[in-house]
């Protein structure tokens, strides 16, 4: 996330519509979604038979047990930004929990303005029949600058949690042989927050290592989707239309949405957000950034010790999470 935060201000456009200048970029008032992004049957591509069938072969998160790898991650790591040993803690429980799963690490050194520091990507790869993949990403780290109080809950906790959930049935469908769609690659990515409060150069580097190794080797040209999750534990979920993430991405994502009737929870704020999935929209990735920049009154819990686990709810997870998984099955069905 963004630093510099906490200071945010609402801007009266016609609507009173919520703006932060920690919202990685600006926002500004927005038609109803409705308008905006109806999925009718044929705007992806698809019958509404075909999305239904796609629907019911999708993949769907058990709300306790995510809930539950975030309650424990929160724990055993606490405050874990780079270089820290709750860092190692973090690191350790995601590799606990994708024991016997393929994992590769993309681990390296980083300057950064207040020293260099090792960055570690854990990328867990689930094989599919179709040629190509889609990843879901978060980052797992938390800000260098915040006193050791800060655990962020939801702030990288909710969607390491939320990983970790996609994980566990991902392995239960693939202990046959590979999945029927893509195949998916987890990112648990790292360093993507400042280390001082200056975003525009000082954040997202872990994603960036990543985004040039997989140009560089081709991977980037293999993924059909990269899908970011990040703070959407808030238990006052409103998910952003961000319009840094793909229009037909934006789209395909709402049509997952509707079929679970969670239109109020999607896209009733248009911003622009810059965050992990921009080093690869940079490559030509098609991404999409699943992020709820809205916490607490104001967002008066982003970024400050304030963002621990009672301000979350297992439903909110479990409402982005199917979202996320719709998506991935939407577009194993050829959504357009
Ligand atoms: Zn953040």
């Amino acid at each position: 996330m963004r630093t510099g935060a906490q200071i945010c201000a609402l801007l009266f456009l016609g609507l009173s519509v919520l703006a932060c200048n920690n919202a990685k970029s600006d926002t500004s008032a927005a038609p109803p979604a409705q308008a905006r992004a109806a999925a009718d049957d044929s705007s992806i591509g698809l019958s509404q038979q075909q999305i239904d069938a796609a629907m019911n072969s999708a993949l769907k998160i058990d709300p306790q047990r995510c809930w539950s790898y975030v309650k424990q991650f929160v724990a055993v790591s606490g405050s874990r930004p780079l270089g820290s040993p709750g860092h190692k803690k973090a690191e350790d429980y995601i590799h606990a929990h994708l024991k016997g799963d393929q994992v590769e690490d993309d681990a390296f050194t980083q300057q950064t303005p207040v020293g260099d520091f090792p960055v570690r990507n854990i990328v867990a790869k689930y094989p599919g029949k179709m040629p190509g993949l889609v990843v879901f990403a978060s980052h797992y780290e938390t800000n260098i600058w915040l006193p050791p109080s800060y655990v962020g809950a939801n702030d990288g906790g909710s969607s390491t949690g939320l990983l970790l959930e996609f994980a566990s049935l991902l392995r239960e469908r693939v202990k046959n042989g590979p999945m029927d769609g893509y195949s998916v690659w987890l990112v648990f990515d790292d360093a993507e927050e400042a280390m001082q409060r200056n975003w525009a150069s000082d954040s997202l580097y872990g994603t960036k290592h990543l985004a040039q190794k997989w140009q560089q080797d081709g991977t980037a040209k293999q993924i059909k989707a990269f899908l970011l999750a990040d703070m959407l534990g808030d238990a006052d979920l409103n998910i952003e239309d961000d319009e840094n993430s793909s229009p037909r991405l934006r789209k395909i994502a709402y049509a997952a949405a509707e079929h679970y009737g969670y239109q109020s929870h999607f896209f009733g704020i248009q911003t622009g957000i810059e965050d992990d999935h921009t080093p690869f929209a940079k490559i030509g990735v098609p991404v999409m950034d699943f992020i709820d920049l809205n916490y607490g009154y104001n967002n008066s819990f982003w970024h400050t010790p304030e963002d621990t686990l009672d301000k979350l709810s297992p439903k909110s997870l479990e409402i982005s999470g199917n979202a996320m998984l719709g998506t991935l099955a939407l577009l194993n069905a050829g959504a357009k």
